[in-house]
């Protein structure tokens, strides 16, 4: 569904990605996995184009996203719930999940979204006509992922879900992501909290500086003596 070759990007003259290859399958739920400043966000940034491509190409289902610009890229399937959740803290949670599917494709569908999203996150329902800025971190982030999914993407983008919260609330974002995924959604996440995306994802890519260093199926990278000693602390 998803596919880079060789992509460069970054900030200025500062490159924060250096030949990024990799895949992401129709249904598959992929990680990205890395320490602080690996450059995890801006390869979901460059995904979304928010950042430049210096090189290499990324094409979702087979067509090329190299010239498509940030404001478009929501119309090719693919959603991004950002880093630190950006939602309106003004606006009630409903409020800021209409806000997910305002695009020109989504607005004939806008009624019926909103409700699979209420069926899907009950509390989202009940909690509507709350200011976002009032939830707890977990129900914030579900709002995210509710506003990401208002505008009926193939693909969702995650990055670090689990930021912040409380151990106890890490686990609900967790559990979160298996019940998208087992929604069909195809699901790209980027995580500093390796143990436990592992647990919720088929395959994860290994980020360091940059550049990917390893990729396997979940498993692989869980019984991975460098990943284990570097990334688990085991
Ligand atoms: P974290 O988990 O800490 O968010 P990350 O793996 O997501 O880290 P990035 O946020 O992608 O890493 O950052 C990769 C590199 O790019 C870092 O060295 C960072 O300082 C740099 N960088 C990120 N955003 C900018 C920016 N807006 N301007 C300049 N440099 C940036």
């Amino acid at each position: 569904m998803l596919e880079l070759k060789n992509v460069s990007a970054g900030y200025g003259t500062f490159q924060a990605l250096f030949d990024v290859s990799l895949e992401v399958r129709a249904g598959e739920a992929v990680a990205v996995i890395g320490p602080n400043g690996a450059g995890k966000t801006s390869l979901l940034r460059v995904i979304s184009k928010v950042i430049d491509l210096n090189g290499g190409e990324i094409a979702m289902e087979g067509v090329s996203l190299n010239d498509v610009p940030a404001h478009k890229i929501i119309e090719m399937g693919i959603a991004h719930v950002p880093e630190h959740r950006r939602l309106f803290p003004r606006l009630t949670v409903e409020e800021n999940l209409k806000m997910g599917g305002f695009i020109a494709s989504a607005r004939s569908h806008f009624d019926e979204r909103l409700a699979y999203v209420y069926e899907l996150f009950p509390r989202m329902k009940e909690r509507r006509h709350q200011l976002a800025g009032t939830m707890s971190g977990g129900e914030q982030q579900m709002c995210a992922i509710g506003r990401g999914l208002m505008s009926g993407p193939k693909l969702l983008l995650l990055d670090e879900p689990s930021a912040g919260l409380a151990p106890v609330i890490v686990q609900q974002v967790f559990d979160l992501v298996r019940r998208i995924r087992e929604e069909g959604y195809t699901v790209l996440i980027v995580e500093q909290n390796i143990q436990q995306v592992l647990k919720v994802v088929d395959r994860a890519y290994l980020l360091e500086v940059g550049q990917i260093k390893m990729s396997g199926s979940s498993r692989e990278l869980l019984e991975n003596d460098d990943v284990r000693r570097a990334y688990i602390g085991l």
